[in-house]
């Protein structure tokens, strides 16, 4: 049993005591959004940049809201305070409320609003050392997947396929270009230059992708935001996968081939030491 504490519309309880009726619009179409904000020394990492995106993913399926942005700060570190001082993962999410059930709106209803959090679980330093398998996939997804939507079947089935298939994270094709992975932003390295493909309605605007890009220019790598093809995706030298829980994740099996040598590459070492460097200052940070 977790004694974890959680918040849960005004209230913080039990995680094991939080309930929601089942007529909420997240249970019964999906209809929410969500964010993973990873938590350093007890402080959120890149609060603000998660903040603008929830309000991004609201405006987007026009639900108002429902805290300002102070509101939501306190009501985070709330709910980090009350699950120790060690590094977490903060889970929050936002439904459409309680209501009959009938696609259209519902009128007067609040939404609900969600948050846990849970211990922060590193990516094994085996897995750095050796770097991971990924395979290629249809993007099978709708066109809103800037959209940070609970509704995660498609990611879901698309994961489960490739863990079964022996690789940790399916790389995204649409029209012969990659998106990005299941749970991820994706990275290569071709010719010694950074590519990532740019932000738009087909892949979700991650925040560990926005941090790498601008790392990587304030530290002067070669990088560009642009399309990335089938053909290069198959040839680069390195391929990275970002997102908040698994920070910079080298794939170093690309559908059962080496990428470039087979190991993690020396853009990756960099990056790498430079997102980690940035994270201990701001553990520093007062
Ligand atoms: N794309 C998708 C589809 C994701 O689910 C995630 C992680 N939630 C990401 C990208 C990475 O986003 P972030 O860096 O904000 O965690």
């Amino acid at each position: 049993m977790s004694d974890a504490i959680c918040y849960l519309n005004g209230e913080y309880l039990p995680l094991e005591s939080a309930s929601v009726p089942v007529l909420d619009r997240g249970f019964i179409f999906g209809d929410g959004v969500y964010e993973v904000i990873p938590v350093y020394a007890g402080k959120p990492f890149r609060l603000f940049h998660h903040l603008e995106r929830l309000n991004n993913s609201l405006q987007a399926i026009r639900l108002n809201n429902p805290l300002t942005d102070d509101e939501w700060e306190i009501v985070i570190q709330q709910v980090i305070n009350h699950n120790g001082d060690g590094d977490q993962s903060v889970y929050l999410q936002v439904t459409r409320g309680v209501a009959r059930r009938d696609h259209g709106f519902p009128g007067d209803v609040q939404p609900t609003i969600f948050i846990m959090s849970n211990p922060f679980k590193p990516v094994e330093p085996e897995l750095l050392q050796k770097g991971v398998a990924a395979i290629t996939l249809d993007d099978i997804r709708w066109q809103y997947c800037h959209i940070k939507s609970i509704a995660l079947l498609p990611n879901i089935l698309l994961r489960q396929q490739a863990l079964e298939a022996g690789a940790v994270e399916a790389i995204l094709l649409r029209n012969n270009e990659v998106t990005e992975g299941a749970a991820s932003n994706v990275f290569i390295v071709l010719d010694g230059k950074i590519l990532t493909p740019p932000k738009g309605e087909c892949l979700l605007p991650g925040i560990t992708r926005d941090l790498v890009v601008e790392l990587a220019q304030a530290n002067r790598l070669d990088r560009e935001e642009r399309a990335i093809s089938r053909d290069e995706l198959l040839r680069a030298e390195e391929i990275w996968v970002t997102s908040s829980t698994r920070e910079i994740l080298p794939i170093t099996w690309l559908n059962e081939q080496p990428v470039g040598n087979g190991k993690p590459g020396p853009v990756w070492q960099r990056i790498y030491q430079i997102y980690q460097d940035y994270k201990e200052q701001l553990r520093q940070a007062s």
